[in-house]
């Protein structure tokens, strides 16, 4: 980073501070939250009784430093086979999925480790819906070699531009790819048309946001105070994504995001702010929902409790093929009243490695978690062939093996991953080492 741009990082941090309802913290993902403030019920009441409408146009309109890894090694030989390191990846030859067909877009699934990064290619755009790192050299790599790869050599039509790039809430594990892929120090930067976050600062990756909310020609915070119809709202900036040549238009949609800026402290944690996106494509859908997660301690609550209630009359706009697992398969981020509206049959996440040890790592975390992915292997309808992976009973402790014969995806056991849809609702999932699963959808 060269001094213009460390004084304008400087300049961003400050104006991401001075907008922070918390102070913001370099952390990743904190565990911890204030417990329960009683208004919390009378706020989220007051939500529940606003205007409803179905009709009318919406209202809506630095790094971590490059330590490297501590890698503790494990007994199993098929442990170490199944969850390599980012760095024999890296020295493998680049993983080239195929190209789209007509009628079909793709969900690129970037391992970064434990963090968010998945990059939507349509046959005339592209979007990026969260751009994380797991801290350390390598996991920086990846993202930044997979990005330039797709734009210099599988699609240098699209001229380095995101028709859309989103930011689902303000965690470093979800935004500090940002400076790598936009940042004034890079030579060719991506450029952003349109831009959306949850509008709340907090957190490591506040700085990103502001930065973003600069670079981007347009942007748009998603307040949910502003989502006032049932099937929760869009705008040109939300969905500027045109029908392609080929004549599908996809249709994009937020179904929830920041809360009020007078919510009750227990939603101060940014995983309940999290940018829930749903994208459907002619036949197939997908839902993205950013770290949303639960009251600590607890299945129900939380954003993902308020969010669950706010739809309740009409579960059906969570009804989808695809689920982004959220918040990295904690615990906290799925529960049975989700499965049971979203009735997926794929689910897939972006969650690392869990022979990373230190500070933000899976194994840090626990994530996956067991119980969340027997429910995940309950609820998912697909199937993929038989592949063992790893969850844990709780942060820092040991990972224990699970059978996966469910069409769960994940950055930890299957690398970088490619989902492709058709319009006519056919999926099949392209793995970096080397699986082609097709899975049924109808
Ligand atoms: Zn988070
Ligand atoms: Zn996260």
């Amino acid at each position: 980073m060269n001094a213009k741009h460390q004084a304008l990082w400087a300049l961003v941090l400050a104006a991401a501070l001075a907008g922070c309802q918390t102070t913001a913290t370099r952390s990743t993902d904190p565990a911890t939250q204030p417990p329960p403030d009683p208004s919390a019920q009378e706020a989220r009441d007051a939500l529940l009784e606003r205007p409803r409408h179905s009709d009318g146009a919406t209202a809506l309109e630095p790094p971590s430093p490059n330590a490297r890894l501590k890698r503790d090694r494990l007994a199993e030989a098929d442990f170490e086979r199944a969850t390599a390191g980012a760095d024999a990846l890296a020295r493998a030859a680049p993983f080239a999925p195929r190209a789209l067909r007509p009628k079909e877009m793709a969900v690129h699934a970037i391992d970064v480790g434990q963090g968010d990064a998945f990059l939507l290619e349509f046959a005339c755009g592209a979007a990026l819906v969260d751009t994380g790192l797991q801290r350390g050299q390598a996991s920086r790599d990846r993202l930044v070699a997979y990005v330039d790869r797709f734009f210099d050599q599988r699609r240098p039509d699209l001229h380095r531009t995101l028709q859309l790039a989103v930011i689902s809430h303000s965690h470093a594990d979800h935004a500090d790819g940002v400076p790598f892929l936009f940042g004034g120090d890079r030579p060719d930067p991506l450029a952003v048309r349109n831009y959306l976050d949850s509008g709340y600062d907090s957190g490591g990756g506040a700085p990103d946001q502001v930065f973003l909310r600069d670079h981007a020609q347009r942007y748009e915070a998603i307040r949910m105070e502003d989502i006032l119809w049932l099937e929760g709202a869009t705008s040109a900036v939300i969905d500027p994504l045109p029908a392609c040549a080929d004549g599908v238009n996809p249709q994009l949609r937020v179904l929830w995001g920041g809360l009020p800026g007078d919510a009750p402290s227990q939603f101060s944690n940014p995983n309940h702010h999290s940018v829930v996106l749903r994208v459907d494509y002619g036949e197939a859908s997908f839902l993205f929902t950013g770290d949303l997660q639960s009251r600590q301690g607890a299945l129900d609550g939380g954003g993902l409790g308020w969010m669950l209630d706010d739809y309740e009359r009409d579960p059906g706009v969570f009804d989808v093929d695809a689920l982004k697992v959220s918040h990295h398969g904690a615990e906290n981020g799925t529960n049975d009243r989700l499965l049971a509206a979203t009735t997926p049959c794929l689910a897939f996440m972006g969650v690392g490695s869990p022979d990373d040890r230190g500070s933000g790592t899976a194994h840090d975390h626990g994530h996956p978690n067991r119980n969340t992915l027997d429910r995940l292997i309950g609820a998912v309808s697909g199937t993929r062939p038989r592949r063992d992976v790893w969850a844990f009973d709780g942060a820092d402790t040991e990972p224990r093996k699970r059978q996966l014969t469910k069409a769960l995806f994940g950055t930890a056991w299957d690398g970088h991953y490619v989902i492709y849809a058709s319009a006519a609702g056919h999926w099949r999932v392209l793995t970096e080492r080397g699986e082609s699963v097709p899975v049924q959808c109808r």
